[in-house]
């Protein structure tokens, strides 16, 4: 088993027929089909009554309606090969450093996010425990098992932090409580600390602050698209989805609040149809704030309403990384940046040196997220091959070598090297 899975679309592999970037016209998702009312709510699941019993892998296709959270959890296939649940390999990495737990219900994400493998209008069509997200299955295992292994491996641990990862549930806030809790019972959240990637749909003001007093380090609002018009399209009306970019900023605002600087962060994913211009512009907002940005590469994941739409063009990705990476990390400011009139970067207001520097220490081209224990700017959350196959990589989980890098000059385009 490996973490990652074959592709063979030239759409995943990041081809764009000669375009440098994604525009708005382009992405626009599939409208959702209307799914059966004998389907809905996780019904199918819930019509067998059978015991769950120890790690569930996707494609058992065993319907057991008991298999919820706070009881089990879903981890990625890379942090349950890291784990030693999974036998497998990974690409070019020995592990993931992040353990990245997912809340499950047979019922799944109410939300219906049109990028995303867990929305709702796959129900239908495929079981929550059983479908992709992210590229790769999510194997759900007990809570109580994910502890024991991390309390026994003590120090030794490969893991630098863990995320709890809620989706859009009646019970996600509760059971975030429950799950946040058991592990801070055993295990030390100085030693592992403790992310929460939240929902801020289902979330108030207290909840923001509950998490923080019982010990999560960094709160994170996935804002993924870039602009209001965005997210309206892709994880609101547009797809008949219940959140709202308002909604998302109340939240973000609040973890601001309580958990303070360098403390709490946004995701975003690049590639929707927003220009350059407009993720670097809320890149500098949430620095301004106090806060990172945690950035993805969009990748048309199978079966999401987005489907059928390309990946983000390479030379667009690396402008992006690369001008996050100077405003998180390098002080840099979008302000002094230049632009064209499609709002791509044509200066990125730093000297020609230091850009040089950056480029070649190889960081900005990282996953971003998180921090773990090596510095700052090397995130925890590695999730290798997230957001594109290995063929092409967009966010590399491991340190870019030379050859690595002389790709990324030559997917930057506008960067000449000077010697
Ligand atoms: S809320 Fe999160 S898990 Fe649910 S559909 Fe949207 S992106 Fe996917």
């Amino acid at each position: 088993m490996s973490c990652y899975r074959a592709e063979t679309s030239t759409l995943e592999s990041g081809t764009t027929d000669g375009r440098d970037h994604n525009p708005l016209a382009l992405m626009q998702p599939r409208a959702p089909a209307k799914t059966p009312v004998d389907l809905r709510n996780g019904a199918r699941v819930k019509a067998h009554n059978i015991a769950p019993h120890g790690v569930y892998m996707p494609n058992y296709n065993v319907l057991t309606p008991h298999m919820r959270s706070p009881e089990y959890v879903q981890m990625s296939t890379a942090a349950a090969i890291t784990l030693g649940i999974m036998k497998g390999r990974m690409y070019r990495c020995s592990c993931t450093r992040c353990l990245n737990l997912l809340l499950t219900y047979p019922e799944g994400c109410r939300a219906n996010c049109a990028y995303c493998g867990l929305a709702r209008h796959r129900e239908a069509e495929r079981d929550y425990a059983d479908r992709n997200f992210i590229r790769v299955d999510w194997p759900a295992v007990p809570m109580a098992q994910v502890i024991d292994i991390v309390a026994r491996d003590g120090a030794a641990s490969p893991f630098h932090r863990m995320c709890i990862s809620m989706i859009t549930h009646p019970r996600s806030d509760e059971d975030t409580v429950t799950v946040l809790k058991q592990w801070t019972a055993r295990i030390d959240p100085s030693a592992i600390p403790v992310s929460i990637l939240s929902n801020p749909t289902t979330m108030a003001r207290e909840d923001v602050k509950r998490l923080r007093d019982l010990g999560a380090d960094i709160f994170t609002v996935a804002l993924d698209a870039a602009t209001p018009e965005i997210f309206d399209r892709t994880r609101g009306k547009g797809v008949q989805s219940p959140h709202s970019w308002k909604k998302y900023w109340e939240i973000l605002s609040d973890a601001r609040d309580i958990f303070g600087p360098q403390k709490f962060g946004a995701h975003i994913i690049v590639g929707m149809g927003e220009t350059e211009h407009d993720v670097l512009a809320l890149v500098q907002e949430l620095v301004d704030l106090g806060g990172h940005s945690h950035m993805f590469c969009f990748f048309p994941e199978k079966g999401s309403l987005m489907d059928h739409l390309p990946a983000t063009p390479r030379d667009q990705w690396r402008r992006v990384q690369l001008g996050r990476y100077l405003i998180d990390y390098r002080g840099a400011r979008v302000e002094r940046m230049k632009f064209d009139g499609e709002g791509r970067v044509t200066d990125f207001g730093v000297p020609a040196a230091e850009l040089e520097e950056v480029i070649d220490a190889g960081v900005a081209f990282r996953t971003s997220g998180c921090p773990g224990k090596f510095a700052d700017d090397i995130s925890a959350c590695d999730r290798p091959y997230g957001d594109s196959p290995p063929s092409n990589i967009a966010s590399f989980p491991f340190p870019p070598n030379k050859r690595d890098i002389r790709k990324i000059r030559r997917q930057l385009r506008i960067v000449e090297r000077k010697d």
